[in-house]
Order: structure tokens, then C-alpha cells, then sequence
């Protein structure tokens, strides 16, 4: 059985850029992943190095320095990254680049100006803080305030669960402007992590042991008013902009490491004998290594599709919501049966598999739940 190497739903420029992005990743990451765990410090001089080979700021236009390559670079990163052995070490990552999407669509032309250079070249690093312990996918029942007074806006509030949250330099956060509007209340502002009255510090997380999660408090943080995004009560607007291509990037993720769950497999049971024979000449293995690679190539198939419709404009809320809840499934499956044919071994903390097992759980509960995908599909129904 052999893997799969002429699907590709990518332009030829895109194809390259992925070749960039693979050889980025097995060249900087995977003899590396240990090294990032508790080292912040390695962990940003990766995405400087990632900024020098170019690969960061996709979406960024050439008019402001970046390539104005495709959106879909933040995809492309997030497949890689998920076939990466090292990516089960180091969690999101270079997939916080989707984040720069906002700045480039709703940000003002002086915050444009003013950060696309430092994150093209991995310098600036942003998160974003919408969740809190008692508002997740809940998400208009934010506690966390912004109130204007005389040009400025102060921030109180708290936010948990943020992904390169505490190596970030630039913090964009969702906070109420009008709490009496609920949703339509909310607003989002770019906030520097260094601003006065901002307290961070880690989460430590099941899986993936260099994270970078993070918990943020704002204790009257106050900064100007330029610092909001768009106009007050736009945050779900700016979020929802998002959201389609960022289940996109998670559906990637997730399809990269059922491939590579595959693929650990298929190489273990390839060597490993038990009552004489190698494990591979059990029909019980082949035929469960056969629905296995189906599945990946169905989902490969379904994010083909995805990115035929992100083209056509034809890939919305729902559409995003099926790749992500169909393909984070269906990868949890694969990496479940791969888990299994490693026996007692695959339940040991070192090896990728059982890594992989951990990691691999996130993409069901990030970005959206399984059930708020259905939600959000059940609603275009
Ligand atoms: C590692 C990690 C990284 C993250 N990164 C970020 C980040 O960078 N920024 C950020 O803001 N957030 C981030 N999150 C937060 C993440 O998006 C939320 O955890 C997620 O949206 C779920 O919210 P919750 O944890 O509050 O669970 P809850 O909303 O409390 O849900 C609990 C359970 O109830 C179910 N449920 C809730 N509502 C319904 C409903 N209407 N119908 C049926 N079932 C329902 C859920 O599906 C879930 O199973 C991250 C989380 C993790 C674990």
C-alpha cells in the first residue's frame, strides 16, 4: 500500500509553497520538537526562522510588504504541521497566522503599516482572546468589559485558553462595549501584551507538551481608541469572517495527522511479528488498514471539494463546519485504530503515536465543539 501523492487541490504556486513549508518543517521542527518544550524563547526564534523562509503573512498583500500569495497558506501550514511528528510537541504554531486575516481585513491602514513587517518576518506574534472560563461556545456571554472614556478605552476582564498566548506581542481582544446588547455589544481591539495592567501565564495542556496556552488577565488596561478594530459592536462580524476558513485549517490539521497515524501504523505492523508472521499479514490488520486509508482519502476528498468552493466563494459557515466536524471525526478514528495496532507500546508517554492520540483529541473541542459544527449546520438546513 502506498501513500497517495498526485491528489492536489492547490495552484502550482501553492504547490510550491507547500514544498517550502515541508521541507521548512522537516528541517527546523522535526529533529527539534523536544527542544521547544518549556522554551519559549526557542519556540520565537522558530517562527523567526519560519518568517526567513518566507512562510509566514500569506495573507498579507504585496502593498503591505507581504506576498499576496493565497489564504490559503495558513491551510497549506496547518496539513503540514499535522503530518508532522513534531507538530504532536508544539501545538498550534505557525497556525496562529490566521490571525493576521483580521488585521488585514479589519484593521486600520495605520495598524496595517505598522505590524505587517514584524509579522511577516516572525517578529510579532499575536493571539486572540475571546474565551473565558465561564463563556466558550457560549461565546456572547463575555464578562470581559471595554469602556470608553475621553479617547481611550479601558479593558477589565479575565480569558482562558489562549493559544500562543503567552509568547504573543499583540493581543486581540473581545470584549463588551455595551453589555446590554449581547452579541451586538461585543467589539474587538489589538492590544500590545506589554500594556500595563495585562497578566498572563500558562495552561498546561494533556497533549502536546509545548502548547503555549495561556490565561490573560486585564486589570484596567487602558489604551487608545484607535486600538479597536473596525467600529464598536463588530466583533462577531470581524469572527465570523474567520471562522469559515479557520475550521478549514483545523479540518487540514487534523486530516495532515490521521495521515501520519496511517503511516505509523502501516510502518510498525510492517516490522512487528507476533504467532510467526508480521502483523501486517493478519487479515484483521489489512482490512482495518484498508477502512483506514478509505477514510483519509475520503477526507482528503471532502477538503479538495472545500478548497474548490473557498475559490468559487461558495465556502461558507456550514460548509466549514462539515469539513471540520466530518474530518476531525474521522481523523480521531484512524488515529484510535493506529493507537491500537501499536498494542502496550502505543500507550507509552515517548512514543509519536500515543503523542499523536493526545494532540489529535483537541480538534473536536477548539474552534467550535462537534456539536456547535452541527449547530451551525443544522441552522442552514
Ligand atoms: C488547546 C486549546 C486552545 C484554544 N485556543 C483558543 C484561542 O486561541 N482563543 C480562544 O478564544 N479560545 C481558544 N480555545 C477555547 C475553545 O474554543 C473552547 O474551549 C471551545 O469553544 C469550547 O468552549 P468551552 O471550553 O467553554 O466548553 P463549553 O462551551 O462549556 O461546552 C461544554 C460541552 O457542552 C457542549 N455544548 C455547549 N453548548 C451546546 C449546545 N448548544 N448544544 C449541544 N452541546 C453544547 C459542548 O459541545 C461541549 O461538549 C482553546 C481551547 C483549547 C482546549
Amino acid at each position: 500500500m502506498t501513500e497517495t501523492t498526485s491528489w492536489s487541490p492547490y495552484t502550482d504556486e501553492e504547490d510550491a509553497a507547500r514544498a517550502t513549508v515541508r521541507s521548512f518543517f522537516d528541517r527546523e521542527l522535526e529533529p527539534n520538537a523536544e527542544k521547544f518544550v518549556g522554551n519559549l524563547d526557542y519556540d520565537r526564534e522558530f517562527w523567526r526562522k519560519a518568517g526567513k523562509a518566507g512562510i509566514l503573512g500569506g495573507a498579507i498583500p504585496q502593498a503591505y510588504g507581504g506576498p499576496g500569495a493565497s489564504d490559503l497558506m495558513t491551510v497549506i501550514i496547518a496539513q503540514e504541521l499535522g503530518r508532522s511528528v513534531g507538530g504532536t510537541v508544539v501545538g498550534s504554531s505557525l497556525s496562529a497566522d490566521a490571525i493576521t486575516h483580521i488585521l488585514m481585513t479589519a484593521g486600520s491602514e495605520e495598524q496595517k503599516r505598522r505590524w505587517a513587517p514584524g509579522i511577516l518576518a516572525g517578529e510579532v506574534l499575536q493571539c486572540l482572546t475571546l474565551t473565558e472560563a465561564t463563556a466558550g461556545s457560549d461565546a456572547t456571554a463575555i464578562q470581559t468589559t471595554a469602556v470608553r472614556e475621553a479617547g481611550t478605552y479601558l479593558i477589565n476582564g479575565s480569558k482562558v485558553f489562549v493559544s500562543n498566548g503567552n509568547k504573543a506581542h499583540l493581543v486581540y481582544v473581545v470584549a463588551k462595549t455595551d453589555p446590554s446588547l449581547g452579541g451586538r455589544g461585543m467589539s474587538m481591539l489589538i492590544v500590545e501584551a506589554t500594556t500595563p495592567g495585562i497578566s498572563r501565564r500558562p495552561m498546561a495542556t494533556m497533549g502536546c507538551p509545548a502548547y503555549d496556552l495561556a490565561e490573560f488577565h486585564f486589570d484596567d488596561v487602558r489604551v487608545d481608541a484607535t486600538s479597536l478594530l473596525v467600529g464598536e459592536g463588530r466583533a462577531m462580524e470581524i469572527l465570523l469572517s474567520l471562522f469559515a476558513l479557520d475550521r478549514m485549517e483545523v479540518a487540514a490539521r487534523a486530516l495532515g495527522e490521521a495521515e501520519l497515524g496511517f503511516r505509523l501504523a502501516l510502518n510498525y505492523v510492517k516490522q512487528r511479528r507476533a504467532f510467526g508472521r508480521e502483523l501486517v499479514d493478519f487479515q484483521s490488520i489489512q482490512f482495518k488498514l484498508a477502512e483506514m486509508k478509505t477514510e483519509v482519502e475520503v477526507g482528503r476528498a471532502f477538503l479538495c471539494e472545500g478548497i474548490r468552493k473557498h475559490r468559487s466563494g461558495s465556502f461558507g459557515l456550514a460548509e466549514g463546519a462539515m469539513l471540520k466536524l466530518w474530518i476531525s471525526e474521522m481523523s480521531s478514528r484512524v488515529i484510535d485504530s493506529a493507537l491500537q495496532m501499536f498494542g502496550g507500546s502505543g500507550y507509552m508517554e515517548e512514543m509519536p503515536i500515543s503523542r499523536l492520540y493526545k494532540a489529535n483529541r483537541l480538534h473536536r473541542i477548539y474552534a467550535g465543539t462537534s456539536e456547535l459544527q452541527k449547530v451551525a449546520i443544522a441552522r442552514q438546513l
